[in-house]
């Protein structure tokens, strides 16, 4: 039994007595490239990372459900009928809603409640989706105990549907696929049209590279409003340029775009339509082995995430040239923009010092404290 199993082990037993009918595992994401496209029918490049929530359920015999996890020892009640009702409070809202999504996708609710003990060493809100992972481990734990026969696919789909109805958050496929479909040293290629996956080996131990991740602290305060008026503005360039959506523009229809749009709208579609662009390139440049042109696509995002898309904050930009001064191969914030993390990839024996480099600038910012850590390219959700 590994460290994370013995914890849940431990509460499930201390909770509801007895021993779980099984383990499961489901890691949080980063992603690599592919920013602000997944709603516009695009590309992403995230990779399931090697932190994880770790969870020990049984299945039960009647409609009883019981939750509890070290995020919040309070043990939560709860049954089916209120799970076909979506009557959720708080954090149990993610592992009920997957209960009640199963249930959506099968059309025919669930019949046997379960226990379920959970443990997370994904940061919470700091952009690496402890959400996700939550509701995949909870989704490969039900799918196995009530033999369900769902494929990855369908667990990723329930997943998203847990998110945005039960919890009611608009996001799209990127972080359940990346946690159920990540592999060790691979990065998940996602085509958020047709939701086809490919494993892209990412080869960063062999060539002596880390992936530092430095969480900003920066909430995302402006998050909500932001996101919401970048959808609009890439619906408004869509609608003008006469295509479905984002994807469906190249880079030779920018200079149209340009004659087309208002300054800030073609600015925001330039950012997506470029961006889509850089994730085909990397998945290409990462086959091929040449990681320096990577880096130069992750440099390149960054850009055009602060001056095209206007979604970065001086904080963010900062540990991006921290990590350009240090010698990173390629740097970038990562997720929605606003604050959360930036992610540098550079020699192994460099993080130490980009962190030390991180904590001084922002120290003689008088900013928050930033927290940095590596993350390792890691497998997906699965029984262990
Ligand atoms: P993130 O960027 O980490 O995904 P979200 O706001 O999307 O941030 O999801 C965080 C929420 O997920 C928490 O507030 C909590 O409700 C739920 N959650 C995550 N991990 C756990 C856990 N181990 N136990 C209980 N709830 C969790
Ligand atoms: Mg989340």
């Amino acid at each position: 039994m590994t460290a994370g199993t013995d914890t849940v082990a431990h509460l499930f037993a201390a909770t509801f007595g007895g021993s779980p009918a099984g383990f499961w595992r489901a890691p949080g994401r980063v992603n690599l490239i592919g920013e602000h496209t997944d709603y516009n029918d695009g590309f992403v490049l995230p990779f399931a990372i090697d932190r994880a929530t770790t969870i020990a359920l049984s299945p039960r015999d009647d409609r009883r459900i019981r939750l509890v996890s070290t995020f919040d020892e309070a043990v939560v009640e709860s049954d089916l009928d209120a799970v076909e009702q979506r009557a959720f409070t708080g954090w149990s809202a993610y592992p009920l809603g997957v209960a009640w999504a199963i249930g959506e996708r099968r059309g025919a609710p669930a019949t046997h409640g379960f226990d379920v003990a959970i443990d997370s060493d994904v940061p919470v809100g700091a952009g690496l989706s402890s959400s996700a992972a939550i509701e995949m481990a909870v989704a490969v734990a039900l799918n196995d105990v009530w033999g369900l026969g769902f494929d990855r696919g369908d667990l990723a789909r329930i997943g998203q549907r847990a998110e945005n109805i039960a919890v009611g958050a608009p996001t799209g496929i990127m972080d359940q696929s990346a946690s159920v479909f990540g592999q060790a040293d691979a990065a998940v290629f996602l085509d958020c049209r047709s939701l086809a996956v490919e494993q892209v080996p990412l080869g960063f131990d062999a060539a002596g590279l880390v992936l530092l991740v430095v969480d900003t602290k920066v909430e995302h305060s402006h998050a909500t409003g932001g996101y919401r008026d970048r959808r609009d503005a890439c619906e408004r360039g869509a609608a003008a340029m006469g295509v479905a959506a984002l994807r469906d523009l190249s880079v030779d229809d920018l200079p149209r775009a340009q004659e087309l749009l208002d300054d800030v709208t073609f600015r925001r579609v330039r950012h997506v339509v470029t961006e889509d662009a850089r994730v085909l390139e990397s998945v290409a440049a990462l086959k091929a082995g040449d990681l320096v042109r990577f880096g130069e696509l992750m440099d390149a995002s960054h850009v055009s995430m602060r001056d095209d898309f206007e979604i970065s904050v001086p904080q963010l930009d900062a540990v991006v040239e921290a990590a350009q001064a240090a010698g990173a191969v390629g740097a970038r914030m990562t997720g929605g923009g606003f604050g959360g993390c930036a992610i540098a990839l550079l020699p192994a024996d460099e993080a130490d010092a980009l962190a030390a480099d991180v904590l001084q600038v922002f120290a003689e910012r008088g900013w928050r404290e930033p927290v940095s850590f590596t993350v390792i390219p890691s497998d997906g959700a699965r029984a262990l």
